[in-house]
């Protein structure tokens, strides 16, 4: 079973959808009701989600009363919420604690892509990045992280996600024991039934985290986050490359046994240079990975400059002309601090941490 912390009653959104089924299931006999029950419990989680025991109606009242008695069904609290000229919109959602965390519902012809979070605040410092500059605040839980999608399905009318991308806030590998049940409830058709191939986990490149993802039997999506094809470089723009280099990164790409995205995000003058194309185009070839180059996000992008659309196109043309398959992002969301830690940086400077009954005046947008 999956439970992060151990709280007295136990929140229903914290488990995989085996352990919750099986929670549930012992709760129901134990009280003498068909085991059936636990299944229906658990479509009204994610598949059908409602807000309350009490709102799922199907059940007898007494049950439906028990039921809120033994177990919790948490949910996020909707701090703001912004839209941008581009269909963009922007969620951020205050915990528990008081902790404000992120989610961007990205609408792109038929799919809704999820940009979601994984932590609060990111510990990883990477120099052009608003969630870095925050410094790390904590894990969230399975209810938290999953929860952002329930959230989403719970408007009215509701968000519905085709794809799932872990590029909210945090480093999702540095939270694997939360992020790992996530996975199954996204991709178990009894939960959110999201295709595996349409989940993507972005990482900087912790191995750890790598190799635990490419157990799993599922066809989960991994991009790693490059952005400096060297060392010496890459150090100066994401201080884990010191515990994790680019050698042992780029090995670890080849292991995967999926195919791997680099993001590369285009630093004006920085790592945007020809000779930085052939360095990148070499270590993607030594991986046969898929290049996303992805402009820089200008809003608290921490005194760096977005390299110029003409230089992208060429650095896209240099790596494509090195057998490379490559892509070049579009921008989403300029218009409301749409990229990693953007929003709540700019609603609550870069202090921490965050007490729990602050900021009451961030209104509904
Ligand atoms: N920690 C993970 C996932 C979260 S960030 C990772 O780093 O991969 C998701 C992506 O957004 C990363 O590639 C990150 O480098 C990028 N990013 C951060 N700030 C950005 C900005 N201002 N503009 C564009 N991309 C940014």
């Amino acid at each position: 079973m999956t439970v992060l912390e151990v709280p007295t009653t136990p929140d229903l959104l914290d488990f995989d959808p085996d352990a919750a089924i099986e929670l549930l299931r012992a709760w129901m006999t134990a009280r003498g009701e068909p085991a059936y029950r636990a299944t229906q419990v658990f479509a009204r989680l994610w598949l059908r989600p409602v807000r309350s025991f009490e709102d799922m109606t199907e059940l007898p009242k007494a049950l439906r009363e028990a039921l809120t008695a033994d177990f919790r069904l948490s949910s996020l609290e909707l701090a703001t919420r912004q839209k941008s000229t581009d269909g963009t919109e922007k969620f951020l959602f205050r915990m528990h604690d008081g902790q404000l965390i992120e989610t961007v519902a990205i609408p792109d012809g038929d799919r809704m892509t999820f940009c979601i979070s994984s932590q609060a605040g990111c510990a990883l410092k990477c120099a052009f990045c608003a969630t870095g500059a925050m410094g790390f605040q904590r894990n969230l839980a399975p209810s938290e992280i999953a929860g952002q999608v329930r959230e989403l399905r719970l408007l009215n009318p509701p968000i519905i996600p085709t794809n799932i991308v872990f590029m909210g806030m945090g480093e999702p590998m540095m939270n694997w024991k939360a992020v790992g049940p996530t996975l199954s409830l996204l991709n178990d058709a009894r939960a959110l039934g999201i295709g595996a191939r349409h989940i993507t986990i972005s990482t900087v490149g912790v191995l750890p985290g790598i190799i635990a993802l490419s157990e799993r039997p599922e066809q989960f999506r991994l991009a790693i986050s490059i952005h400096a094809p060297s060392d010496a470089l890459r150090k100066t723009l994401m201080p884990v490359n010191t515990k994790y280099p680019l050698a042992e990164v780029i090995e670890a790409a080849k292991q995967f046994d999926r195919r791997v995205t680099f993001e590369y995000v285009m630093l004006g003058g920085v790592n945007d240079q020809p000779e930085h194309a052939a360095q990148l185009a070499q270590l993607a070839r030594d991986c046969r990975a898929f290049v996303n180059l992805i402009p820089l996000h200008p809003g608290g992008s921490m005194g760096f400059t977005p390299t110029t659309t003409p230089v992208i196109t060429a650095f896209a043309k240099a790596l494509r002309a090195r057998g490379v398959e490559t892509a070049v992002r579009r921008s989403r969301g300029l218009d409301i601090a749409a990229a990693c830690g953007q929003l709540r940086t700019e609603r609550l400077g870069r202090r921490a941490p965050i007490a729990a009954d602050e900021h009451r005046e961030i209104g509904i947008a």
